[in-house]
């Protein structure tokens, strides 16, 4: 069965929206868009965990139903800052889920880490679109997810560059035919370092990417490449391909964001400029293309697009992924719980960038994975891994 496959379906304008993580660097993105085309999208509600000043800014622009900060001690500063604006305030992780539960068409689920699985499922279980940046619930929770979404009948349009580009490749109806997918990597900031150069690099030169504007998290991963780990995850269960059909080439200009090699030697790309706005507007308009403002490919100004294959021994992210893959079960919840806490104590100064590798090889050695099937087995392994990584620390 086709894992994302959807009916191609007329969706009436003005689509209602949410957007889980609105304050982020994809949810500001997608702010940026409905903002341009404010007679299609109405908001129902955005999200956000403690910056309540952008919230309540994006929320007097937009005008949803209900604003959220996770942090429920921040609920009196929202409420105060929403005053007059006609914008109901919530508060709690719970209220992050009920956003989710609110009848939008579309839901953007934008927050990070582990943290978006229970909000992005209840979208997903009342049969929502799902427009899913969040790529750690997908490698947390991947089998659960991808359950739930053919339960509920779903819509999984992936927003990540490498999937959104894939998706727009891959050709549903002839599964046969493909041969595998390839995804690209522009290899972070450190691809020509040392393994001994990357020990003492900081936390300021980790989240500097070469060519995205991210976050926090997602850029060190990129650094450490356990990003594209991530997405071989992801794009496993996305594309319901086994690990050997999915493989990871190394591009540092970022244009080609992923390619669809099929059994008679065609290989098919997808090109761009490196814009998040581009994949956003491809699942916000979806299925219709709209606008985007992204820069214009300009290929004979660029002259020169570069291939590599990727260093498994600089990056060491990307073979343990690769193994989490093949082990299944509950080790892939390891491997993203491990990884979200080594980033973090890494982005605190409290461990050097090669130990956050280091630092998941080791959790994964001492774990006994268990199941990763249901959000309570997926909440025990998650919890057990953090708890582990931390003692490590
Ligand atoms: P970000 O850190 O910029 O934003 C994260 C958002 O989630 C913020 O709105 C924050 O308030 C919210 N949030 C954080 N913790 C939360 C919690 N515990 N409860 C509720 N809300 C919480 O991150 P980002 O770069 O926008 O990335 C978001 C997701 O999209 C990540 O999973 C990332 O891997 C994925 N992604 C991002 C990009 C990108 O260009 N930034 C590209 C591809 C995929
Ligand atoms: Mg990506």
């Amino acid at each position: 069965m086709d894992a994302i496959k959807v009916d191609f379906q007329t969706v009436e304008s003005p689509r209602r929206v949410t957007i889980l993580g609105s304050t982020g660097s994809v949810g500001c993105n997608t702010v940026d868009l409905i903002e341009r085309n404010r007679d299609r999208y109405m908001v129902e509600a955005l999200t956000a965990h403690s910056n309540v000043a952008l919230l309540a800014e994006q929320a007097r622009r937009l005008k949803p139903r209900k604003a959220v900060v996770a942090e429920e001690r921040y609920y009196e500063a929202l409420k105060t800052a929403l005053w007059g604006s006609g914008v109901e305030a919530a508060a709690g992780t719970q209220a992050v889920i009920e956003a989710a539960l609110m009848p939008a068409d579309w839901v953007m689920a934008a927050i990070v880490g582990a943290a978006g699985l229970k909000p992005t499922l209840a979208a997903v279980r009342r049969g929502a679109v799902v427009a899913l940046a969040n790529k750690e619930c997908l490698v947390s929770a991947g089998q659960l997810m991808m359950r739930e979404v053919a339960a509920a009948g779903a819509t999984l349009l992936p927003v990540d560059s490498e999937h959104s580009a894939i998706f727009q490749l891959f050709d549903f109806d002839q599964r046969e035919g493909i041969e595998k997918i390839i995804l690209t990597a522009s290899g972070g900031p450190f691809r020509s370092l040392s393994l001994a150069e990357m020990e003492s690099v900081t936390p300021a030169q980790a989240v500097k990417h070469p060519n995205w504007s991210m976050g926090a998290k997602i850029s060190v991963d990129s650094a450490t490449m356990m990003n594209k780990g991530l997405e071989l995850i992801e794009a496993h269960h996305l594309f319901a391909l086994p690990t050997e059909r999915i493989e990871i080439l190394v591009h540092p200009q970022s244009i080609v964001h992923s390619l669809v090699a099929y059994v008679d030697g065609s290989v098919l790309a997808h090109l761009g400029t490196p814009d998040m706005r581009t994949p956003i507007a491809y699942a916000l308009g979806w299925p219709r293309r709209m606008d985007a403002p992204s820069a214009r490919l300009d290929l004979a100004q660029l002259g020169t697009l570069s291939f590599e294959a990727p260093d498994f021994e600089r990056f060491p992210a990307l073979r343990l992924a690769r193994e989490a893959l093949r082990a299944g079960g509950g080790a892939p919840t390891v491997l993203n719980a491990a990884n979200e806490v080594a980033v973090q104590a890494f982005l605190d100064g409290r461990i050097a960038f090669t130990h956050i590798a280091n630092t998941v090889e080791r959790v994964m050695a001492k774990s006994n994975f268990g199941l990763a099937d249901s959000l309570d087995s997926v909440a025990a392994t998650d919890g057990a891994a953090r708890e582990l990584t931390d003692g490590l620390i």
